[in-house]
């Protein structure tokens, strides 16, 4: 990375945001001296090299959910050294932490991820499909950009109060592993949301907006683990029962079970284990399932599977042996007054002005996949307000979910990828390296920080996100779908991570 970047970033960025002194231009927004000071902090080019660099420090790591080790510790670390006191491996995940800085209320917490997807690896700005290392993890979802967001904001919000004597607290929650949608139940079942007010979240997208309402699915994700009997497949298969025919089985099942489910369901596996060989009968196999629908329609769909499970066992006379449930979440709850609110802040912020390579870049990504080439964005989106009485509202899932239910919340998303690249997918992975990244975390930063500033010293903004949360929980009470005793996947990924790290930190070191 060319040591020049940060400053371009810097002017295309503080043109959007300040207009400058020249005769006829139009005057500065009449901003709060605190928000005023945040802003000005963010868009020193200093701070925007910093949070570039370890955004794409972290994208090459591209550590997958709960093995974020590396990436963990960069945030956190960077966290400590601004002033913040930092809490590690929390919720019995070692990669999950809770950074605050301030005392008393209010509490407003800021949400940040950081792991990457599997198969993905893709050089950075490059536009056809080039891995960095081939079959290795990579960052399709530009989570990357997105805890290293959360921090440059809450830093640039604690100079502000430094600078201006302001109150209240501002945590950042390091949340591993959203890829699996595994962390927040276990964040939310630990207590670590307790006492929070209302809550900033962020996400990596092309454009830059918010919105509010129910969204995405609620979701079980649970592995089928079934024991047989193991025989030689030829000689004596009478004597052998097949674990991997219960799976196959089960899959044939739930595959019929889909003609019998409304609309908002989604249902997708993968087969984890199934034999290691077709001569020797499989005594366990395995199968990973994600199973989608609408938070009243997802236990009712769950029972069905797990019934499909059972017919499997039963059929091929073998042991349904373990049913683990990796993670349970709801739909996302947004809260209508925090959008409003975060949609100002937004606007006020603007879309940052992209360079002649990065629009070259975006169109020639663009045409690489057959999507329009419209370049990179110029506008902020208008608010995004849920359609009523839709059946269908999204068939992906976030752990965010789950914090919604418990504290007034709503999403940021910000720019960086060019539209038409595709999510958990290396166009994706190409976008969220080097300058455009740079620019949409550090407007990203900049639109939590502003947000954060307002929650934090007009209370009258802040009791609206209160009072219609507070309306809005008396139907909605917080449930958690999370068995008592499920316990965090930590281990999930660590075969698959110990097969890439060493191959990725050095072609990070060769970078
Ligand atoms: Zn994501």
């Amino acid at each position: 990375m060319k040591k020049n970047i940060a400053a371009a970033v810097a002017v295309a960025l503080v043109l959007t945001l300040v207009p400058g002194p020249a005769a006829g231009a139009p005057a500065k927004p009449k901003i709060a001296k605190e928000k005023r000071f945040a802003l000005d902090w963010l868009s020193r080019p200093e701070t925007i090299e910093k949070f570039g660099r370890i955004s794409d420090r972290i994208w090459g790591y591209a550590e997958l959910g709960l093995q974020e080790f590396n990436s963990s510790k960069l945030l956190a670390d960077t966290l400590e050294a601004a002033g913040f006191t930092v809490e590690r491996g929390l919720a019995g995940m070692p990669t999950c932490f809770v950074a605050s800085y301030g005392s008393g209320k209010p509490v407003i917490g800021l949400l940040g991820e950081f792991d990457a997807l599997p198969m993905l690896s893709q050089k950075g700005r490059v536009s056809k499909k080039d891995p960095v290392v081939e079959g290795a993890p990579g960052h399709g979802c530009g989570h990357n950009a997105m805890c290293t967001a959360a921090a440059a904001a809450a830093i640039a919000v604690k100079e502000a109060m430094d600078a201006h004597g302001f109150k209240g607290t501002i945590k950042v929650f390091g949340s591993p592993a959203e890829e699996i949608v595994a962390s927040r139940p276990y964040m939310v079942r630990a207590g670590l949301f307790e006492g929070v007010d209302a809550v900033i979240d962020n996400h990596s997208s092309s454009g830059f907006g918010t919105g509010y309402g129910v969204g995405g699915n609620a979701l079980f994700s649970t592995i089928f683990t079934f024991k047989g009997k193991t025989a030689h497949s030829a000689g004596a298969p009478w004597v052998g029962r097949s674990a991997l025919d219960a799976v196959e089985i089960m899959n044939v099942a739930t595959n019929y079970l889909r003609e019998h489910l409304p609309l908002s369901q989604r249902l997708h596996y993968v087969v984890l284990e199934g034999g290691e060989a077709p001569n020797v009968v499989p005594d366990r196999a395995s199968v990973w399932y994600y199973v989608r629908n609408t938070d009243e329609r997802l236990e009712e769909m769950y029972e069905r599977v797990v019934n499909c499970a059972k017919a499997g066992a039963l059929a091929a006379g073998v042991e349904l042996a373990d049913v683990r449930v990796i993670s349970a979440i709801h739909q996302s709850h947004s809260n209508k007054a925090a959008a409003e609110l975060f949609q100002k802040n937004i606007e006020l912020v603007g879309m940052p002005a992209w360079s002649d390579e990065e629009q070259a870049f975006a169109k020639a990504l663009q045409k690489e996949l057959g999507a329009k080439e419209t370049g990179m964005p110029a506008e902020v989106n208008a608010l995004e307000a849920p359609r009523s009485g839709r059946e269908f509202v999204g068939g992906g899932s976030s752990d965010v979910g789950e914090v919604t239910l418990i504290a007034p919340t709503a999403t940021i998303t910000f720019p960086g990828a060019a539209p038409g690249a595709i999510g958990h997918h290396w166009s994706n992975v190409a976008c969220w390296y080097g300058s455009a990244a740079w620019k949409g975390l550090n407007a990203g930063a900049k639109a939590i920080a502003a947000s954060a500033v307002d929650l934090l010293t007009r209370p009258e903004e802040l009791a609206k996100l209160r009072k219609e949360f507070e309306e809005y929980s008396k139907a909605h009470p917080y449930k958690p779908f999370l068995p008592a005793d499920a316990v965090p996947p930590n281990d999930l990924n660590k075969e698959l991570m110990d097969k890439y790290r060493g191959l990725l930190e050095k072609a990070l070191a060769e970078k």
